[in-house]
């Protein structure tokens, strides 16, 4: 656990680093600490530290920790942010603060039925496919403006802003091209009516480039927890 703390404190130095050379205010960029793989007891560990806000991508292994830290529930976030089948929308509408992987309409469609009216609305983010590669999901950016305002019409979702996973690339100068690409189509989503606040980007490998170029929002998985291991 030692180690979780001073991972923890390691990346936000990165981000904090990474936003002064950008002229932001590091808090104007939240760690959202990318749990999956990782057993319930390092989540506490990490909110004992005083990291607040956690993704997960398997929906099962998300159900089973939120169940188990029960007992924080109020003073963490969970935010789905895994690729999500239609008939898994409900417990994902249920128990989740925010959901960044809505690739498709019928998605959000199904999400703001079920998420339950004595909650509040759910914050979702839009994920766009922005290196355009076949194999990601995502809408297209061509796509983004005519889906982003059919959702942020949606009653019990709150349309926060975009997100995607862009395919990795040595050199910050790469990195930085499909980040950017994202800020441009959310600020194009902004002048065109929308009021999104939320550019959800950057991981591990890249985050700084994500936070150069606008992220408000890093998932960080490795850098934090350590290598995944699939095998068991
Ligand atoms: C796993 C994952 C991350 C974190 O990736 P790391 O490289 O481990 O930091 C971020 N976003 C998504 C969508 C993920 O699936």
């Amino acid at each position: 656990m030692p180690d979780l703390v001073h991972n923890l404190d390691a990346v936000q130095q990165r981000i904090a680093l990474a936003a002064h050379v950008a002229g932001r205010d590091p808090r104007s960029v939240t760690l959202l600490a990318v749990a999956k793989t990782f057993p319930a007891e390092d989540v506490r560990a990490a909110h004992a530290a005083g990291q607040r806000a956690f993704g997960e991508n398997y929906l099962q292994e998300a159900l089973t920790k939120i169940d188990a830290l029960a007992d924080l529930r109020t003073s963490l976030e969970w935010h789905f942010i895994g690729p999500l089948q239609s008939n898994k929308t409900r417990p994902v509408a249920e128990h989740f603060d925010w959901v960044h992987s809505v690739d498709r309409l019928k998605i959000a469609q199904r999400l703001a039925e079920q998420r339950p009216a004595s909650m509040p609305p759910l914050n979702v983010c839009l994920q766009v496919n922005i290196s355009g590669e076949a194999s990601k999901s995502g809408v297209t950016a061509a796509e983004a403006s005519e889906v982003a305002h059919a959702i942020a019409a949606m009653p019990q979702l709150r349309l926060r802003g975009l997100m995607a996973i862009p395919e990795p690339a040595g050199s910050i100068e790469t990195q930085r091209e499909p980040h950017r690409k994202l800020r441009e189509l959310f600020e194009q989503l902004n002048a065109d009516g929308l009021a999104l606040d939320t550019l959800s980007m950057g991981m591990s490998d890249d985050l700084e480039a994500a936070v150069l170029e606008g992220a408000t929002i890093v998932r960080v998985g490795t850098a934090i927890f350590g290598a995944r291991d699939y095998s068991n």
